[in-house]
């Protein structure tokens, strides 16, 4: 793309120049990056991409696009139990507009600076306006939260609260109304979703397994089942949800959309019952923000109970296609 060159070196490789680079060898300016893993720790790798006008709309912010990007992939190295190290950036752009990548740079780096994590390379072309990042992070090996090792009679279990995500994504629509303090909690909640590292450093020697919620509950913890061979029972009136969520007035909307919403990046996870004491002593000491909501249980599927009877749900999940 026209100008390329120069609109990588002003917003990325002068920027990333000044901030700390662990391992990094060599950074953003050659064909390759070359990157020095810390010694006895395993690479966890993971990409994804956001589409304008499908994961945050037409119009946002570019700052805001930017720290929501690097966000939602820094909570799968949460969801992992892996430590953010490096990233790397694919840009599409329809043009080379100069605010546009001031703005964007500024949030990515805020937030890059926030989490330590060191931006290597990339990628920039001219097109719709699409942002893939894809990040990468330590591990001490066979400490990995995979989704794989839940067991029947685990604990189920999620940090904060659930279905801001979706609750915010309608009032960002206009297609809800709510006060303005609920308002600003809710966009903050979409637009600067806090990856959960701290949580994630916690939970990483008792969970059985972990994801992150992504798709909404529902669909997300039977992955889960589907990697463990188990089914799950989550008890819906345990579900935590926030005060700006109970205020909208709304508890048969706000349940749909704790459990199939998306968009919160909470942390999902299991624990053995053996482990659930130090769980429990680390959420009574105030550490740990997480809520029993569940538990697995034989069978293949996730089901929805409402104080023990069965509660069914009209929309289960986000479908890509
Ligand atoms: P090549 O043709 O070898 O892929 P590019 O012109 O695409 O080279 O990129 C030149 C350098 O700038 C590379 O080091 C690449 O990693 C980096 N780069 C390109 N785009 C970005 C971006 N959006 N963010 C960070 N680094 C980038
Ligand atoms: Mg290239």
């Amino acid at each position: 793309m026209p100008g390329e060159f120069q609109l990588i070196q002003q917003f990325f490789q002068r920027e990333q120049a000044e901030q700390p680079a662990e391992g990094v060898l060599l950074g953003i300016g050659d064909d390759c990056a070359l990157l020095q893993m810390p010694i006895g720790k395993q690479l966890a790798v993971s990409v994804d991409t956001l589409v304008a006008g499908v994961h945050f709309p037409l119009d946002a912010d570019a700052e805001l696009i930017a720290e929501r990007a690097l966000r939602t992939n820094l909570s799968d190295l949460a969801a992992m139990g892996a430590d953010p190290l490096w990233f790397t950036l694919a840009l599409t752009l329809p043009e080379a507009n100069e605010e546009w990548l001031r703005n964007f740079s500024r949030g990515l780096f805020a937030c890059a600076r926030e989490y330590k994590i060191a931006l290597i390379g990339g990628d920039t072309t001219s097109g719709p306006l699409t942002i893939t990042i894809q990040v990468m992070g330590t591990i001490a090996p066979g400490t990995a939260m995979r989704r794989d090792g839940a067991n029947i009679g685990d604990f189920i279990l999620v940090t904060y609260n659930l279905g801001d995500g979706a609750a915010a994504l309608a009032v960002i629509q206009d297609r809800i109304y709510c006060d303005e303090s609920s308002a600003g909690y809710l966009h903050e909640r979409f637009y600067r979703p806090v990856p959960r590292l701290q949580e994630s450093a916690l939970i990483r020697g008792l969970a059985t397994a972990a994801l992150d919620i992504s798709d909404g509950l529902v669909a997300d913890l039977q992955h889960i089942c589907d990697a463990s061979d188990v089914g799950a029972i989550i008890d819906v009136e345990n579900l935590p949800l926030s005060s700006a969520v109970q205020s909208l007035n709304n508890p048969t909307q706000a349940l749909e959309w704790a459990l199939s919403g998306g968009d919160d990046y909470e942390l999902c996870f299991t624990v053995a019952p053996e482990k659930m004491a130090d769980v429990a002593m680390l959420i009574a000491q105030g550490k740990l923000n997480a809520t029993v909501i569940g538990e697995i249980v034989p069978g293949n599927k996730v089901i929805c109970e409402y104080e023990g009877e069965p509660f069914t749900l009209a929309n289960t999940g986000y479908q890509h296609f």
